[in-house]
């Protein structure tokens, strides 16, 4: 960590924190939120972790999970004197405040010392201590690495282990992506020696499936999917009425973009749902195509080079052609690799 003496003066005494992750917390960011919250609790710190919105069923299992601050537009309050109320506020697994919403307004103007853990793209710089690293996998890593600099590692117990081993996994697609380097499996070994169940946290996540959920990925697997092979190019669009036809929860279409990846030659999988307040893009890439860049020129996004998301304010339509008509610029760069 940059500043990293400095950050632990300021936690040698007990402090009101905040752990926010993005908006749509995945594995990896309430993982890492809940991890780091056991460990700064284990230290004296009064901590509360906040998310911008709900989040999947399927992570509903992690220690810690019945105290998150979930907030909502109609139940602000909580959330935002929690933040009010903080003296340093960690912000976990993005690196832009537009990330959060509305909270990225108070978090802006908060006096709290600002702590960023992440691993994407292109940081906004807001924050006093920093531990970012893009060849991280994934937060949950940073977290451990941090907790591991500041000599604490014998404070981590099954549960932060559980947690922290959740986004790794996640992350690296149970451990097949190409960010799934040596300091993964190291990382990931350190983690099942504090406890860490493997077996127990991927049936968790991967296999608690409605369904559903099921009945969704089967419809979208064969009516929604559709190939453009002249752009090695895959996409999926869903509607407001075929997600409420499968009765879609908020975590229902994660991964689903990634089926477009395993067809052979294809190498941008793109899947576009309208969520009624704005639609949402989801991009996955394999090789040197950068859908970081792809979301960050043209979707209001960005993430990593292989994996990055991204929204529009256009109808469902307008964004599906604003997609299809930028595909040419693309083309020589889609189609060069082997
Ligand atoms: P997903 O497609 O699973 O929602 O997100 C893929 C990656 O891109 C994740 O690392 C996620 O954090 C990031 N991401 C998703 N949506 C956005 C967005 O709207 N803006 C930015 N900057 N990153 C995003
Ligand atoms: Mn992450």
């Amino acid at each position: 960590m940059v500043n990293a003496p400095a950050f632990k003066d300021y936690i040698s005494k007990p402090r009101k924190a905040v752990i926010i992750t993005h908006f749509k917390p995945d594995a990896d960011a309430l993982g890492s939120s809940l991890g780091l919250a056991g460990y700064l609790r284990k230290l004296g710190h009064q901590t509360t972790v906040v998310t911008p919105s709900d989040y999947p069923e399927f992570l509903h299992w992690m220690p810690g999970n019945n105290e998150v601050v979930i907030y909502s537009k109609d139940k602000p309050a909580a959330a935002v004197s929690a933040l009010n109320e903080a003296e340093i506020i960690f912000c976990v697994d993005f690196s832009s405040l537009q990330r959060v919403n509305e909270l990225g307004q108070i978090v802006a103007k908060s006096n709290a010392k600002k702590v960023l853990i992440d691993h994407h793209l292109e940081p906004e710089d807001f924050a006093e201590f920093v531990q970012w690293d893009t060849t991280a996998a994934s937060t949950a890593e940073l977290v451990y690495l941090l907790i591991r600099q500041l000599g604490d590692e014998a404070l981590i117990d099954a549960d932060i282990a559980n947690c922290l081993y959740a986004g790794l996994m996640t992350d690296t697609g149970s451990f097949r992506h190409p960010n799934t380097t040596r300091q993964v499996f190291e990382v990931a070994a350190a983690l099942v020696a504090k406890g860490a169940d493997p077996a127990k946290v991927a049936k968790l996540v991967y296999d608690t499936n409605t369904i559903e959920r099921l009945r969704l990925l089967g419809f979208v697997l064969s009516e929604r999917l559709q190939i453009l092979p002249e752009y090695r190019t895959a996409y999926i669009v869903l509607s407001p009425e075929d997600l409420k036809k499968f009765g879609s929860q908020t975590g229902d279409t994660e991964g689903l973009v990634n089926y477009g990846l395993s067809i052979k030659n294809i190498r941008l999988s793109v899947m576009i749902s309208d969520r009624r307040d704005n639609i949402k893009l989801s991009f996955r890439s394999l090789g040197d195509f950068s859908v970081n860049d792809l979301a960050r020129k043209h979707f209001e996004g960005g993430g990593h080079k292989n994996a990055a998301g991204g929204q529009t304010t256009l109808t469902l339509d307008q964004t599906v052609k604003k997609f299809l008509d930028l595909l040419p610029d693309y083309k020589s760069s889609l189609i060069s690799e082997a």
